[in-house]
Parts: structure tokens; sequence; C-alpha cells
């Protein structure tokens, strides 16, 4: 099986990441839609399209506007987005309100609520309730014909209870949030967030044969703004656009976060048996 990360960042995009968005080509599943599913269209290969939520903070659905761009490039048959019942009202209401985005999307919403398992593309689905302000879900995705397993928990201060560790039941892969190091547990704890011992902890408990460290803080790495770039334009010019255009002083700003993930990958990695995967846009992980 291939995992395509399309978008790997948590919050909010950054020069390098787009917010939470991971595809499954051959199943047609996506977990999440957020900012990276602009890069769906060219993936498609089935001609039903299932989306797996979470939930509904905005880094996980505000590229769901974005489908009838990548439909227009490439059509689909069908469209089924599932997710806890009141997430999905809430997606239709606010961000599909017609003051917000004016264009219906022509899907079918498919609260989970009530079932158990369902089926996505050629994936049976299971999923559990995670501590996240508003609470989240976790997924597992098991495939009859290949025996391959898939566990993704995200937007979660992790479950290290022995119920939560025997459901991931040792998965081929395991996708795990870690939006902290070790010195920002408080900040973890309180936004619903995993941290970098809590993830090993968790991984060594659950065996996968590998871990995809996901939904990166991505204030953590970034390049540090420090002067000002240019003198503000005093001529009037006329300028196409352009992302990091400098149409005068820029502000000091404070210093993004210290440290580094794959410093954090390796500590948990030290800690694990199962190999460790930053992920990282357009990163495809073979499992
Ligand atoms: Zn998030
Ligand atoms: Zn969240």
């Amino acid at each position: 099986m291939r995992l395509h990360c399309l978008g790997t960042a948590g919050f909010h995009p950054n020069t390098k990441r787009h917010t939470s968005c991971y595809f499954l080509p051959e199943s047609g599943v996506l977990l999440d839609a957020g900012t990276g599913i602009f890069r769906l269209a060219p993936l498609i290969q089935t001609d039903t399209i299932d989306v797996l939520l979470s939930h509904a903070h905005l880094d996980h659905i505000c590229g769901l506007t974005f489908l009838l761009d990548v439909f227009y490039q490439r059509p689909v048959k069908k469209l089924r987005i599932w997710g806890e019942a009141a997430k999905l009202d809430a997606v239709r209401t606010h961000l599909f309100s017609e003051l917000i985005f004016p264009v219906e999307l022509d899907a079918e919403w498919l609260p989970i609520d009530d079932l158990e398992n369902f089926c996505a593309g050629d994936a049976n689905v299971s999923w559990r309730p995670q501590e996240h302000p508003g609470g989240s879900v976790g997924y597992r995705l098991d495939w009859q014909g290949s025996q391959k397993s898939l566990v993704y928990l995200t937007d979660t201060t992790g479950d290290a209870s022995q119920a939560g560790i025997d459901w991931c039941g040792k998965p081929d892969l395991l996708m795990h949030e870690c939006y902290f190091d070790d010195s920002m547990i408080q900040w973890a704890e309180k936004t619903g967030h995993s941290w970098t011992s809590r993830v090993a902890e968790i991984t060594a408990a659950v065996a996968p044969k590998k871990l995809l460290v996901t939904h990166v803080n991505p204030l953590i790495g970034t390049e540090p703004v420090t002067e000002p770039v240019t003198e503000p334009v005093t001529e009037p010019v006329t300028e196409l656009a352009d992302e990091n255009l400098a149409a005068g002083k820029k502000a000091k700003v404070a210093n993004p976060l210290p440290g580094d993930f794959q410093t954090q990958c390796d500590l948990i990695a030290a800690k694990v048996k199962a190999d460790v995967l930053l992920a990282d846009d357009e990163m495809v992980v073979e499992f």
C-alpha cells in the first residue's frame, strides 16, 4: 500500500508544509481535508473518494472547499465524507454557509456515530473517540486482501490505556501526531496535542512496523525573521503579486520555536522498534 502525504502541518501552512491531508490512491481514501488537498487531482485512481474526518478544526477541513477545483481537473462519480454527526453538521452549516463558500459540494455526508465499522473504498474502517478540545476520532483501516493495516491518530494527547493500545492492534503503519517536544508538555495538554515522549510511549506499546510522525508544528524549524528586508516602496510601480514579495518594511516578530522535528523523531526511534519517519509534504510511504 502507498500513502501520499499531501499536507503534514498542524494549525497553519508554512513555506514547506500544508495542513493535514493524506491520501491512499489504491483505495481512494483521504485522511482529513486540510489545505494539502489541492495536490490530490493527479493521484486519483478510483471513481469514488472517501474522506475520513478526524474532527472539524479548520486545519483538517478547509480543503473541502478546494475539491471543486480538484474534481474539475479529475472528475469522480461519488464523494463520501465520514465523521461524527456534530462535526459534519458544523462543516455543512458553517464552512459551506452561503456567506463563506457559496457553492454546494456534491457529497454524501455520512455520520459514523452509530457505526462500529464501515467500508471506505476497499478498506474496513473502525474508529475510536480521542481527547482533544471538542473531541476527535482515531481511525483504523484494515485491508482484507493484502492483510495490511493503518492507524491514524491525530489531534489527541494520545491514549496510552490498554484498551487504546489493544484497539490499534499492531498495525503495519501507525500515523501519530507530535505537535510539541517535551519542553512544552503543559502546552500540549492544554491544547489537546501530543509530545515526543508520549508518542514514544504509545508507539512502543502499539508496536507498529512503521511510525509516521504527523501534524508537525509549523513554527518549529522555520527560518527566524530578523531584519527588515527592504525599504518601503515610494514610487508607484506595477508588480505582479507573488508570495514573499516585499512591498515595505517587515515588522520584527518573535523567533519561531527552537528545535527541529528530526531530533524529536530520533528520540522516539531510540525508544521503539518501529521504523520512524518524519512526514513531509509530497512524501510517499510504502507499508
Ligand atoms: Zn490539527
Ligand atoms: Zn484539532
